[in-house]
Order: structure tokens, then sequence, then C-alpha cells
């Protein structure tokens, strides 16, 4: 597969897209970063990589990371996990509020920061010390020991966490955060800061391309049926209230992340990352969707 030429010839008609959207502001972390910037990296199930732009810079995955969050917490909890977060798409802002008091404190899905939220009191219940062993996995699973959290990012948005804070005691107002707040929203903040570059990330996330399987090590990080259900909530519910957009222009399950950020997972073929901080009002990439979308039409594969 020439996708190297593919990339190229996307991106000549790309241009327009450069002025498009803001970069997210709420900390000066990702306020201060080129807009411009612009990558790509695919990784295919045999270990192939293809790579375009900026690659190779490290950038804040942000919200990206709720999916290796809730496989760890899945592989610890099995089917009990339903108990506490749904698996519907929510159709309200990452950040809602108002859903989760009419929903009794159940958060429609593990993506969104509620539902997100829930997932790290699941781990700090299983896990003697959530940070390290958290960061461990991505470790294993992506086969790069590099990759860590950012402690500034992680401070940074615990200054700015008002609307993660009131979430998380609304949800402990209704009995679903069994742990200590400040210990939850520290993990939670931690996992936002992780940063990687997109050579990283479509790494990281290949083996729910490969049905739960690491094809680095071929260890089994998650049941093929496991694997199946992570990427249809994704599909479902890993782009905001866009996530219906993005299934339709791109046909891909993916996970994007206010960083500009996106991962997108073609079973069986590939997993990519592209990255361009300027977001659209829902808070996605708007170079990155829209890259993703001439991706898959030009290519013509899609999962559907
Ligand atoms: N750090 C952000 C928050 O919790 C994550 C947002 C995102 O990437 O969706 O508000």
């Amino acid at each position: 597969m020439k996708y190297k030429k593919n990339f190229k010839n996307i991106n000549s008609h790309l241009g327009e897209f450069d002025n498009l959207g803001t970069v997210a502001s709420y900390i000066p972390e990702l306020s201060s970063v080129d807009p411009l910037k612009f990558g790509i990296h695919l990784t295919t199930i045999t270990n192939k990589h293809f790579s375009f732009g900026d690659s190779d810079e490290k950038f804040s995955i942000q919200s990206i990371s709720k999916v290796l969050s809730l496989v760890l917490a899945y592989k610890l909890e099995d089917e009990y996990l339903w108990n506490r977060v749904g698996v519907e798409p929510s159709g309200t802002p990452f950040n809602s509020l108002i859903q989760l008091e009419h929903d009794l404190g159940i958060p429609r899905n593990p993506l969104i920061n509620a539902g997100a939220l829930v997932i790290c009191d699941v781990l700090v219940s299983h896990l003697k010390n959530p940070k390290q062993e958290f960061i461990e996995f991505v470790r294993t699973i992506s086969n790069i020991e590099t990759i860590d959290y950012c402690n500034r990012i992680a401070e940074s948005e615990k200054s700015a966490g008002y609307r993660n804070a009131a979430l998380i005691n609304l949800m402990k107002s209704y009995g679903n955060i069994h742990n200590d707040i400040d210990v939850v929203l520290d993990f939670y903040f931690h996992l936002c800061s992780i940063e990687m570059t997109c050579k990283e990330l479509s790494q990281t996330f290949l083996f729910l391309a490969s049905y739960g399987v690491c094809p680095f090590t071929n260890e089994v990080v998650i049941s093929r049926s496991k694997s199946k259900r992570v990427n249809a909530i994704m599909q479902l519910c890993g782009f905001y209230d866009e996530a219906g957009e993005f299934s339709f222009k791109v046909g891909l399950p993916g996970k994007s992340g206010v960083g500009g950020g996106i991962v997108a997972i073609h079973p069986n073929k590939y997993s990519i990352a592209v990255w361009s901080p300027r977001l659209n009002i829902k808070g996605n990439s708007y170079k990155g969707i829209k890259f993703l979308e001439l991706f898959t039409s030009e290519t013509q594969v899609s999962i559907f």
C-alpha cells in the first residue's frame, strides 16, 4: 500500500484548513502550541510504518487516554463495569453536568469526562499505585518505554479543573465514586497529561486493530470480544457530540483529544494517528477530521 502517496496527495488539498478553528486555551501548555503543526502516522498490523509532517513531535493526547484507562478497567472488572457507566452516545459536550443529574450519577459512556472519572475510580480501587501501574500498562501495549505523564500539564489541569471537580462531586453524591475525590481527580489529571508523538499514538492503539492482541509481544491485552466492544464504544462515543458526524464522514472507530490529536482504527489493517491543534466548535481537530475523511475516501476502505 502506498499510504505515503495518499498522505502527500491529501495534504495538498488541506491548505484552507490551516486557519480554521482555534487551539484549546484553558491551560497555557495547550494555548501556546503552534497551530500549524500537522503530523500523521499509520502503523499496519504487520508493523509497517508510514508517516508525514510533524509525526515525531510529542503533543498532549488528552482525552485519547480515556480509551486506554477504559481498556484496563474493563480487563479488571469484566462486565460488572457496566453497572457504573453506560455505553450510549451522550449527544452532549464532553464535560456536561446536566445529563449526569438526569441519569442519577451514571455517566452515559466511559469516554466523556464523567465516565472517565468513574473509570479512574475503578482503577484506584484495583491498583496499589494507579499512576505508576497505568503508565506501565501503556508502555507495555505500545512497546515504548519512554511514554510518560507531563507533570506540568497535570498541574495546570488541576488548577483549571473546576468542572471535573463538579462532575466527580455530583457522582459521589449519588454513590458512584468509591474513593477519595482528590486521589481520583489527581489520577484523572495525570491521564489527561500523557504526551505522545503520532507514531507512538498509532503504535499504542494497534492492539485494537489486532483483536486485542499486542502485535509487538503477541500478548493478549484484552479478549477479542472486549476489543470489539471498545472499538464499538469509540465508534459511537469517541468524538463528544460529533461522534455521528465522524462516523458518517470517516467510517472508522476513533478517539479525539483537545490537544488536537485523533487516533482511528481499521480492524485487521491499521491504526492511524493525526495531529493538528486547531479545534472545531465541538472540540475536535478540524484538519484532522478532514484529513481522515479524505483518507478513507481516497483509499476506499472503511469498516462499512
Ligand atoms: N483535560 C480535559 C478535561 O478534562 C480533557 C478534554 C478532552 O480532551 O476531551 O477537561
